[in-house]
């Protein structure tokens, strides 16, 4: 098949396209190099089934031209990273919401069967634990930038189940949870390469508010295995899945964990969330998935043990500083 990766130079779509060449089919991938890095695809343009367009989602001639010839899309372009959401909420709500909208209207020309990544950040302050995908989604107020991006992927979904509901395009959503791995830049508030740098460095690790919230991280290699093997079954389209590990580590404890596989002697240091976040920063306590949606409809579960997760993505850390790449401040 052709399939068309929507920030596909981004951390998981970059996985995600290896993946997809490596079952033999041709790629193609649309990216500005926002947070994605042209490095992240250098070693696959030497395939004949790859091609690459540095663009914005916002080319609409472009994304329709790439749409058209796809058998398949999965859109994983967005505005990501609590930073950066903060850091520019219009560009979050533009790329999140337009670029969306021109990717459906898109696919629908052709009804191409389209993959839509969302996020565990849907379920806001929701305090039913572990989140289901039929559970209420509670957001805070709109006045806290914070949430704009949650926002965004509501109104994704939305669309995106309107244009099935209609009968005009076979959807799946994915809602993915905190996914991580070799490649993941730290430079946008991800937490876990942001601590195997500073670990790698024997800098300290800062760890924002007290440690006590806690995760669950999925390896990016079981995240594409599901993604795939969602849109592999017609019986996916038209429902939201949850995509991550129910493995609930505290992100203090993650920090030592971290410490301890780079062989560091890093202090972890505690940063107050309104130093590290301006204004009325809002964070979860806990956040965890109920997946046995996905369970249930593809046998998919997590493989990768957290310990492993870690230990490549200190290697990942450890390689990049001897390669003399930048290194990111958290
Ligand atoms: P990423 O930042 O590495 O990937 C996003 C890619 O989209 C980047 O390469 C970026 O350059 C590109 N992009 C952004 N705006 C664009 C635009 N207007 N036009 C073209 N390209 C654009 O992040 P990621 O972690 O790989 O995230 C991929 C998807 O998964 C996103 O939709 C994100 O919301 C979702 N997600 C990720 C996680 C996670 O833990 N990594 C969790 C929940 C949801």
């Amino acid at each position: 098949m052709r399939i068309f990766v929507t920030g596909g130079a981004g951390f998981i779509g970059s996985h995600l396209a290896r993946a997809l060449l490596r079952q033999g089919h041709e790629v193609d991938i649309l990216d500005d190099l926002s947070t994605g890095r042209a490095g992240n695809f250098e070693d696959l343009k030497a395939s004949a089934r790859f091609s690459c367009v540095i663009d914005s989602l916002d080319n609409i001639s472009a994304v329709t031209r790439l749409a058209a010839r796809a058998d398949r899309i999965y859109h994983l372009a967005a505005a990501v990273g609590v930073r950066l959401v903060i850091d520019d909420p219009v560009g979050t709500i533009e790329t999140n919401v337009r670029g969306t909208e021109i990717v459906l209207q898109a696919a629908a020309a052709k009804r191409v069967p389209i993959f839509i990544a969302s996020s565990s950040e849907v379920y806001g302050k929701s305090p039913d634990l572990p989140f289901r995908e039929d559970g209420d989604l509670t957001l805070g107020a709109t006045a806290n930038m914070r949430w704009s991006y949650a926002c965004s992927k509501v109104l994704d979904e939305c669309l995106a189940l309107a244009y099935h509901r209609d009968g005009r395009l076979p959807v799946v959503i994915g809602r993915l949870f905190n996914t991580t791995g070799p490649r993941q830049t730290g430079r946008y508030g991800m937490v876990l390469p942001s601590f195997a740098r500073q670990a790698v460095a024997g800098a300290p690790i800062t760890v924002f508010g007290d440690g006590t919230q806690t995760r669950c991280f999925c390896h990016v290699q079981d995240t594409v295995r599901a993604l795939i093997g969602l849109m592999e079954d017609p019986r996916c389209y038209g429902e939201v899945f949850n995509v991550g590990t129910g493995r609930e580590i505290s992100v203090a404890d993650l920090a030592r964990l971290v410490r301890d596989a780079a062989r560091s002697g890093s202090p972890i240091e505690l940063l107050p969330y309104d130093r590290a976040y301006e204004g009325d920063f809002e964070d979860m306590m806990r956040r965890v998935p109920d997946i046995g949606k996905i369970e249930r409809m593809i046998g998919w579960r997590p493989e990768i043990p957290l310990e492993q997760l870690v230990q490549d993505v200190v290697a990942d850390a450890r390689s990049e500083s001897s390669r003399g790449a930048v290194r990111f401040a958290s």
